[in-house]
């Protein structure tokens, strides 16, 4: 083992002083030498090629030219004298200007002789000159025979340039700790074979090349290994972990399908199931007979059918004297499930009830009652099902719907609630997750996608509007509303308790009272604030078609299901993310009207909101408009990614390297496939590097 040179504090570098590496800790995050050398430079200034002079056109552009020093003299400023000097190339000439150390820098430099110059380029008042110049004679004067480089220029703040740690200390610093280091402190992670049938450059060379390349294909070289290492080995920690919990947990076996899912199949299915549903329920079956813990993730965009497969899955789960429960992220979700499941359920023998946090005393306390003695089969609610005095006689299967609005450590609780064992885990969510986020985010389970939605389906018509297309607008909802459809008008809410949003609300809903006065229209109104029993109120009102129009803030976004309304309106769209807009979206196209969906927005809009609106418009599918989402914002930003490590990535991007995403995770199948615990000699590199990040790497791929 080479002495851990890298291991050490920042102040192992004589020009760190301990004031210095506070600093550096504090707006780096870089405790040791090995963090600094893995901050990577995000740009380089191209020093190997030269620039004509006559070419130079922007302000603040860095080149590097090549030509003859001449007319060299100081200059007498109101306060200083300043030494300056003409290039000539063979296009044009420029003026090099130096305001310190005038005399000594005169002194190095001659006239008539050929230099290659780099700098920054001020252009004022069109006039063109290079400050503070780097020049380096080329001897003999005709052929180029200093080193040309790409320069490293790395993130620096305010503070740190203003106590002279700005990205050229850190250049230096870094060319320091490249000259003291054992070469092998950068040991290799990749084993030979590996190496070679990869054509990876090796692991020294590719830090070495990512600070300081000769060209730009080692800097290709040191990128895609790179690249390569933080996703290889992310793939092989979350296959091994989730290898590992496969072995180890056993799940419990629903051995037939029995009556109430052949009744329920039978009888009250009132159609057929998509294709897509039929190979999703194969892929669960296979999982609850098999003896091994399910720990799935069921995706499919708004509207593909996920609740029935849901449904099919609790029904086989009670049909081997399981209990089952379904748990939503809002309460309105969680009771219009309950409300249509025990509708969809008429006939079959299946006892079910709700809880969520409204339900209370006496009532409560009888639920606890029934469900501990078994005397429910099926509970569906809200993340009160979590809460600890809420125990099962037999929990055999939990549905989570829109998942990504559960935490990790609530998921965990989910795992406690049968100390028979885990019960067997179905994840669904609506949230189209782009292939290879999900590859990473969800790589511990088992991903069933429903890509297909019921024959029949008319795709949502989406069109932009601003405030002078406002009377269209109301034109078009009197007409909608006089064919019988309803129609939703939604809010930006971001934060529940911002009263200025509700006060948006407010507005809109006095300015459609004017349009659609009473007693011939009726609208509905339901918000965050608002008690559940009145937002229960206003959304069965509407359900119940006496109201035509709802307003309501984002509490509608996920899984209302109101089959008549076909209108969706969005008020300030562009407040809105692009995940959000399609959810909202979602909501209508649930039957057999062509819907529509209108996104009002102010005039001005920035860049970012104006392709948020054009991708609503121009597509329905949900993929295409997370891969979009991800763009945008990065990866981030997307929820749950945060625990997930992938925003740890330094290099790769899960928008832009696919391919590389996908070599690295089918080679670890490949690998572990071969060689589960990685105990052949020809691995022992991945599993030494593998065995010194578990005590880098907080272990978040245990739990789903
Ligand atoms: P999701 O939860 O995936 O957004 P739902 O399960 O709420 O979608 O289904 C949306 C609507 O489509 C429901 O009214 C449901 O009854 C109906 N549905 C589901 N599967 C089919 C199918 N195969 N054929 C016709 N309608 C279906
Ligand atoms: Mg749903």
């Amino acid at each position: 083992m080479p002495s851990a040179f890298l291991q050490q504090k920042l102040e192992a570098i004589k020009e760190i002083s301990p004031n210095r590496a506070e600093i550096l800790q504090k707006e780096l995050g870089v405790y040791t030498l090995q963090d600094l050398l893995f901050l990577f430079p995000f740009r380089y200034v191209d020093k190997t090629t030269f620039s004509h002079i006559k070419d130079i056109s922007s302000d603040g552009e860095s080149v590097m030219l090549k030509g003859t020093l001449f007319n060299m003299r100081h200059v007498k400023g109101k306060r200083s004298r300043r030494l300056v000097a003409n290039l000539k190339d063979s296009s044009g000439i420029i003026e090099l200007v130096w305001f310190q150390g005038a005399s000594w820098i005169h002194t190095t430099l001659e006239e008539g002789m050929i230099y290659t110059c780099y700098g920054r380029v001020n252009i004022y008042n069109g006039k063109k000159s290079i400050p503070h110049p780097e020049l380096e004679a080329i001897a003999g004067g005709a052929k180029v025979k200093t080193k040309l480089t790409m320069d490293p220029v790395y993130h620096s703040t305010e503070k740190l340039n203003a106590k002279g740690l700005d990205g050229k200390f850190r250049k230096k610093v870094i060319q320091k700790i490249f000259k003291k280091m054992d070469r092998a402190e950068l040991y290799e992670t990749l084993d030979p074979y590996l190496v070679e049938k990869l054509k990876l450059c090796t692991r020294f060379q590719s830090i070495l090349w990512i600070h300081f390349p000769q060209s730009q294909e080692q800097l290709d070289e040191a990128t895609k290994r790179i690249k390569f290492e933080e996703i290889f080995f992310m793939q092989l920690r979350i296959l091994l972990s989730k290898e590992r919990r496969k072995n180890k947990l056993k799940g419990f076996i629903f051995e037939s399908v029995g009556s109430k899912f052949l009744k329920f199949y039978n009888e009250n299915l009132g159609f057929e199931l998509t294709g897509a549903q039929k190979k999703v329920m194969k892929e669960i079956r296979a999982d609850l007979g098999s003896g091994v813990h399910m720990n799935r993730l069921l995706q499919g965009d708004v509207g593909s059918g996920k609740t029935i497969v849901g449904l099919m899955s609790v029904l086989i789960a009670i049909d081997n004297g399981y209990q089952a429960c379904l748990l939503a992220p809002t309460e309105i979700l969680a009771y219009q499930h309950f409300q249509s499941i025990t509708e969809a359920l008429k006939g079959v023998s299946v006892k079910t009830a709700f809880l969520s946090g409204s339900v209370k005393g006496k009532k409560r306390k009888q639920l606890f009652q029934f469900l501990a003695q078994g005397d429910i089969d099926l509970l569906i609610g809200t993340h009160a099902i979590l809460e600890d005095p809420v125990t099962f006689h037999n929990l055999g299967l939990a549905i989570t719907d829109e998942q990504h609005r559960f935490g990790v450590i609530q998921r965990a609780k989910l795992w406690n609630k049968n100390p028979a064992g885990p019960p067997h885990i179905l994840v669904m969510t609506a949230t189209p997750i782009p292939r290879t986020l999900a590859m990473t985010l969800y790589g511990d389970l088992d991903v069933s996608v429903i890509d297909e939605l019921p024959a029949g389906r008319k795709p949502v018509k989406t069109v932009h509007m601003t405030e002078r297309h406002r009377p269209e607008a109301i034109e078009f909802m009197h007409k909608e509303i006089q064919k019988g459809r309803q129609i939703y008008v939604v809010f930006p809410l971001i934060d529940e308790s911002a009263t200025l949003d509700l006060q948006n609300l407010q507005t809109g809903y006095d300015d459609l009272l004017q349009f659609f006065p009473k007693p011939d229209f009726q609208i509905s109104v339901v918000h965050g604030r608002m008690k559940p029993q009145d937002k229960e109120a206003e959304m069965k009102r509407f359900v119940d078609h006496k109201t035509q129009i709802m307003v309501a803030t984002t509490v509608i976004e996920v899984g209302v299901n109101v089959p008549n309304a076909s209108i969706m309106i969005i008020e300030n769209a562009e407040r809105f993310g692009l995940s959000q807009l399609h959810q909202l979206r979602g909501r209508v196209g649930r039957g057999a009207d062509q819907s529509y969906c209108l996104l009002m927005t102010g005039y001005k809009l920035s860049k970012n909101a104006k392709e948020r609106i054009q991708t609503m418009c121009r597509t329905n599918n949900g993929f295409e408009i997370a891969e979009v989402d991800m763009r945008l914002r990065g990866h981030g930003d997307i929820q749950g990614t945060q625990q997930s490590g992938v925003s740890d990535f330094k290099l790769i991007s899960l928008i832009l390297d696919q391919v590389i995403i996908e070599t690295a995770r089918n080679l670890a199948l490949l690998i572990l496939d071969d060689d589960p615990d990685l105990s052949q000699p020809k691995h022992a590199l991945l599993k030494a590097h593998l065995q010194k990040m578990k005590f880098t790497i907080k272990d978040w791929g245990l739990i789903s």
